[in-house]
């Protein structure tokens, strides 16, 4: 009789046949590394249960006194290795970008390169008819344009086309290459069409 009343009264719960909760997990569903029916469940348990609710309200004031303690080394430490990672990344990146560069450039002396020719390579070619460049500045200019795409290139203070270039008037035109060779401090360029 009194487990039927017992039952009628409490038709969904019966809080003292089900385990009390874990500290442990109490301090992991503070610290939010709980998830899923794990944490539905919890929660519903400590919805019904005074005694895990005050083990809860204690684990909760329990973790901030304590990380507060030392607030100072956690986040140093962790910036720490992230920026040793970041650099050792760089590093990795940079010897292997020389590594590449050497590579390519060991068998001739000369540095070569081929890219897409874009507006601004263009405006430059464009600039004058000369195949011999005169002007400093715009030499300067293809370097940095070179530079800010990313290529590292062999240093040259002459440029020389070794064919006129003309603009394509056509908007669907072949896709154009410039051929790079870098040789004795001269940069040969050649624009080409992209097969
Ligand atoms: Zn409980």
């Amino acid at each position: 009789m009194g487990k039927w009343l017992h039952k009628t009264l409490k038709p969904t719960d019966s809080v003292e046949s089900e385990p009390h909760a874990d500290i442990e997990n109490l301090a992991r569903l503070v610290e939010g590394s709980i998830e899923g029916d794990e944490r539905k469940r919890l929660l519903r348990h400590i919805n019904r249960c005074s005694r895990c609710y005050e083990i809860l309200q204690e684990t909760m004031q329990d973790v901030p006194a304590e990380t507060s303690d030392k607030p100072a080394p956690i986040p140093w430490y962790q910036k720490k290795s992230v920026y040793a990672l970041a650099a050792s990344m760089l590093l990795i990146f940079f010897f292997g970008a020389q590594l590449v560069y050497k590579f390519q450039t060991a068998p001739s002396l000369a540095a070569t390169a081929k890219l897409a020719l874009d507006q601004e390579l263009k405006d430059i070619l464009l600039e004058d008819s000369r195949l011999q460049w005169q002007n400093v500045k715009r030499i300067k200019r293809l370097l940095s344009v070179l530079q800010k795409k990313g290529y590292r290139l062999k240093s040259f203070d002459r440029v020389v086309l070794t064919r006129p270039y003309y603009q394509v008037k056509s908007l669907f035109g072949p896709q154009e290459i410039l051929h790079i060779r870098i040789e004795d401090n001269v940069a040969y360029l050649e624009v080409k069409a992209a097969k």
